[in-house]
């Protein structure tokens, strides 16, 4: 019997709920002696899990230094504030609430600057307009795990002479002609929460070159003590516990084969949703690659038939959860409120992808067959559109 939609009277999809993500972890054995021996030796923070992680890291990415934190948020906040940076910090608005969070922690003001339509991330030329004498740093964000354009932001950068940072919570895995993610700009910063791809229960990463600010960040994670009590700065208390050293080192030892999966579903989300109309996709700048944290739809509702969040209700009613990442975009969020009418204006691409973009779901050990099956739906509705509509609007 051919499938009806739940909206048109038929039976869900999935008689349990797809997930947007979850993260895919160790089996127990394989951390068992590891998890053991911590407890024996009830070292349980920041010690021999930890420096192994960060010692494998630096190798990983090609980067001089590497220091583990308790999250990517605090991890944001020290880079502003070993730096004692002050004025105004120019990012996107179309980005997870933690990066605006760790401008406003700091006080600086956030300028927010919008972003390709095609690539979701930071446009260069809307940078350098929002470029001011106030302007000390700029806040990238390799957005879905899109490398941003980091050589056009670091010639800015050096050119205007401000700190270049990159929110790379999405982008392990990721690279950027063909070198990974994580070397660029003054300093990069990952986060290694359940629902990033390399996963360490809760975690961050600081990645940089520069020994200054790798140094201010490692003192930063331990309430900026130098080791005699006299603390050099406002510092933080973020650490990593050896708990999440030991996933996060679990986790290192299966990205390249969960890269490989993510992938294969990503390519299949493309090639078997492009050709329906009002379908159009992030685009990765040919010799980047994508880590596909997400993997985003963006639907244009004249087109399509139906609308973003018409499309979102309806999937949900099949059991298949979808996010509206980003929606509300940052400057449309109370936290922010107070920059709203300096930013609104100049955020059309931003608002338009906020309205319209929607996280299909997207995990490492998610089986082909159900991606499948999401994108058969997607066809459907739209296939279905007319009788959908009328249905919605009857409510
Ligand atoms: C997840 C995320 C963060 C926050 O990471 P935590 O490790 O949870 O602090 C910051 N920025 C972006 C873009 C994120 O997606």
């Amino acid at each position: 019997m051919k499938k009806k939609l739940v909206i048109l009277g038929g039976e869900p999809a999935f008689e349990q709920k797809i997930t947007i993500t979850e993260p895919t972890l160790p089996a127990y054995e394989t951390i068992e002696a590891q998890i053991r021996s911590i407890l024996q030796t009830r070292m349980i923070t920041n010690a021999k899990y930890v420096k192994q992680f960060e010692e494998r890291l630096k190798e990983h990415l090609g980067v001089k230094n590497i220091i583990a934190t308790s999250c990517c948020t605090s991890s944001l906040m020290l880079l502003f504030k070993s730096l004692a940076l002050k004025g105004e910090v120019i990012l996107p608005s179309f980005t997870f609430s933690a990066t605006g969070h760790a401008v406003l922690w700091n006080n600086l003001v956030p300028i927010f600057v919008d972003v390709d339509p095609q690539t979701y991330n930071l446009d260069p030329a809307r940078v350098k307009e929002a470029i001011t004498d106030k302007t000390c740093a700029i806040l990238g964000v390799h957005l879905f795990g899109n490398p941003a354009p980091i050589e056009e932001l670091q010639s800015i950068a050096q050119k205007h002479q401000l700190k270049l940072f990159f929110d790379a919570a999405h982008g392990f895995g990721a690279s950027y002609k063909s070198r990974p993610v994580g070397s660029f700009g003054d300093a990069e910063s990952f986060s290694l929460s359940p629902t990033k791809l390399l996963t360490a229960g809760e975690g961050g990463i600081v990645a940089t070159n520069n020994d200054e600010i790798a140094y201010m960040i490692k003192i930063g994670r331990s309430y900026a003590d130098p080791g005699n009590y006299d603390t050099q700065y406002e510092g933080l208390s973020s650490r990593m516990a050896e708990f999440s050293a030991i996933l996060g080192n679990e986790s290192l030892n299966m990205l390249e084969q969960n890269m490989t999966n993510r992938q294969a579903i990503a390519a299949l989300y493309t090639s078997q949703l492009s050709d329906i109309p009002g379908m159009s996709f992030q685009k990765i700048e040919p010799g980047n690659c994508s880590s596909y944290k997400d993997f985003s739809i963006l639907i244009d509702p004249k087109k399509f038939g139906l609308n973003r969040d018409q499309v979102c209700q309806v999937l949900e009613q099949e059991n298949i959860v979808t996010k509206k990442y980003f929606y509300p975009p940052l400057h449309k969020q109370q936290a922010f409120a107070k920059y709203f009418a300096l930013a609104d204006k100049n955020l059309k691409n931003t608002n338009w992808l906020a309205d319209n973009s929607l996280s299909l779901p997207l995990f490492s050990h998610l089986p082909g067959s159900i991606a499948q099956k999401v994108c058969d739906l997607i066809r459907m509705i739209h296939d279905c559109h007319h009788d959908i509509k009328k249905v919605l609007s009857t409510k």
